[in-house]
């Protein structure tokens, strides 16, 4: 039976490591690190998602608020505020929580972004820094899976990593980490032919797909690590990942759950995201 790797525990570590190291900032710097989020509509996931982020940016004693505006803002009254929370000092961080309404153009928001604010690591200067090895933020979710990584010891250098999903917020950034950390990697997605083979291949799977259970045992490798980043509905209704967590969980050495895997190292890594922007911007 796999190691678990356990998101609940490990982010707990990374929450109150933020709020010491938010502490000696405040006394430091005399001001509390701000994040800003921004809520766009009534997306009922959004809510949920952004309501985590607010109790959680309290509990560590983060400063910043909500913005929450009606669904029918306009693209120019959005772009205006990231605007002024771009040029305010007292912010470090600004997250406008995606989907926007259609009338705004995500690409928009994501450049208007100012890169030394952006928590979520989107903005193409961003994304540059990290596949060119500069400092920059880096997206949450794939902190957190390697920082799972990292506390279960997983050794990367020279492993055949494959990450299935190429998005802009998971895959493609996990696979950049990866590389980084001298992994070989694959970035496999919905045209990938023979994808259980190429899966087969992986000493390190990740799976960022969106599809429940569709990464069966039969695709991984005797001893293989597992980081599942799905987030999905199973028949009955009950949150699961993209990996069948109970066939894997009989071949794979290591394993995140879900839920208490890689979810709960999202928020943390915002916060965490949030302290090293306002740290960065002290240090200018
Ligand atoms: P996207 O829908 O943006 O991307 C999904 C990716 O999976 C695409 O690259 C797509 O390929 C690929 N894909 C879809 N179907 C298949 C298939 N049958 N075979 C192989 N590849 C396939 O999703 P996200 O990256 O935003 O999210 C992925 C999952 O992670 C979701 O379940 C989401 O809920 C979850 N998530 C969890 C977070 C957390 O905190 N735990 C945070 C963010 C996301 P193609 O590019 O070819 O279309």
């Amino acid at each position: 039976m796999a190691q678990l790797i356990d998101g609940k525990v490990i982010a707990a570590r990374v929450r109150s490591d933020v709020a010491a190291r938010l502490a000696r900032f405040k006394v430091e710097h005399g001001r509390t690190p701000e994040l800003h989020v921004v809520l766009v509509g009534e997306d009922p996931g959004s809510l949920v998602y952004v309501g985590s982020k607010e109790k959680a940016a309290a509990e560590v004693g983060m400063g910043g608020r909500v913005h929450r505006l009606p669904a029918s803002t306009s693209e120019r009254t959005l772009l205006d505020l990231v605007e002024e929370l771009n040029r305010s000092a007292a912010v470090d961080g600004i997250l406008v929580q995606f989907p926007v309404p259609q009338q705004i153009r995500q690409t928009e928001v994501i450049r208007s972004i100012d890169p030394q604010k952006d928590v979520d690591g989107l903005h193409a200067q961003s994304v540059g820094a990290l596949w060119s090895g500069q400092r920059g933020l880096v997206p949450c979710t794939p902190r957190g899976c390697m920082r799972l990584l990292k506390e279960a010891g997983v050794t990367l250098t020279g492993a055949r990593a494959v990450v299935v999903g190429r998005s802009n917020l998971v895959g493609k950034p996990i696979a950049g980490l990866l590389l980084q950390q001298d992994a070989t990697v694959t970035l496999a997605h919905s045209k990938t032919r023979d994808l259980a083979e190429v899966c087969r291949g992986a000493d390190v799977l990740v799976a960022a797909v969106g599809r429940a259970k569709m990464i069966s045992g039969s695709w991984i490798k005797p001893g293989a690590v597992v980081i599942d980043v799905g987030m999905n509905r199973d028949e009955h209704g009950k949150l699961c990942g993209d990996v069948d967590f109970a066939s894997a969980a009989e071949v794979a050495s290591a394993i995140t759950p879900v839920p208490g895997g890689v979810g709960p190292m999202t928020i943390a890594m915002l916060l965490e995201n949030t302290l090293l922007a306002a740290e960065a911007r002290s240090a200018r």
